[in-house]
């Protein structure tokens, strides 16, 4: 199948995506990053990662001012300039209360409760990077340390505070309820559709169970070979728009983006 650069917006997952799971190195993936600017093809970083987190990223990959979607989908930035936060937000502390509250029923921890020191430590991020992952907006990342099978009972206390769970590459996230990629996705291609008068075709690429509302999404899906424990699998019946990497990371990434579009010259 060979999809027409024209009219095309391309969403990403990052880590274990666009990004190497371990490095966050992008090497292989540069030629097509090239190819896509030149042709003018809307990059959308679609990350568990925060605002201030994917900003300055998004300068080294040369897209600065593109719409994303940050937080698992709890914040969507439309097009423009964008400054990063300085501070997490008022609504991010209003949920890191809740949260407080129902530590008295369940065992877990909140990114808010560690030193950028100790989230440097466990998510092998530098210092730098571990501070501007603490700079939440609207969504919190838990680490469990309950029983598994307590994560229905706290799915359910959650539900009753209009929040929703959803599990990350490393991690679960806690956010709003009705938040999550599939939705920001949307309301990111509504916003494009309307700037330019039609709607692009969307290629969605991701390797984790949170990236399935996306992949679900997009016309077209790229499902990266991943190393989470749960497969993707995803129920849309039309599998031809649908492609499964042997390679993982940047390399599948890559991958993906060969089978569906021209190759480079
Ligand atoms: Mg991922």
């Amino acid at each position: 199948m060979v999809l027409s650069l024209d009219s095309l917006m391309i969403v990403t997952d990052l880590d274990g995506s666009l990004l190497d799971h371990h490095d966050y190195n992008w090497d292989a993936a540069s030629e097509w990053l090239t190819r896509l600017k030149q042709h003018q093809v809307p990059l959308v970083i679609c990350s568990s990662k925060t605002a201030a987190e994917i900003i300055p990223l998004q300068k080294r990959l040369g897209i600065t001012g593109a719409p994303f979607i940050a937080e698992n989908g709890a914040r969507v930035v439309l097009s423009g300039a964008h400054t990063a936060p300085t501070e997490p937000s008022d609504a991010y502390r209003a949920l890191c209360q809740t949260l407080k509250a129902l530590q008295s029923h369940f065992r877990f921890n909140g990114f808010h409760e560690f030193s950028d020191a100790e989230v440097a430590r466990f998510t092998g991020l530098t210092l730098a990077e571990a501070s501007q992952s603490r700079l939440r907006e609207a969504s919190e990342v838990v680490l469990w340390r309950d029983d598994e099978h307590r994560l229905a009972a706290f799915r359910s206390a959650l539900a009753k505070h209009n929040l929703a769970l959803t599990q990350g590459g490393r991690f679960w996230h806690v956010m709003p309820a009705g938040s999550g990629k599939g939705m920001a996705l949307e309301q990111i291609q509504q916003h494009v559709a309307q700037q330019e008068g039609k709607a692009r075709i969307t290629l969605g690429l991701g390797d984790g169970p949170n990236d399935i509302p996306m992949l679900e999404r997009a016309d077209y899906a790229v499902v990266i070979k991943g190393f989470s424990k749960t497969p993707v699998n995803l129920q849309r019946s039309d599998t031809q728009n649908v492609y499964h990497t042997a390679h993982v990371g940047p390399h599948g990434w890559r991958e993906g983006l060969d089978y569906f579009l021209a190759p480079t010259e």
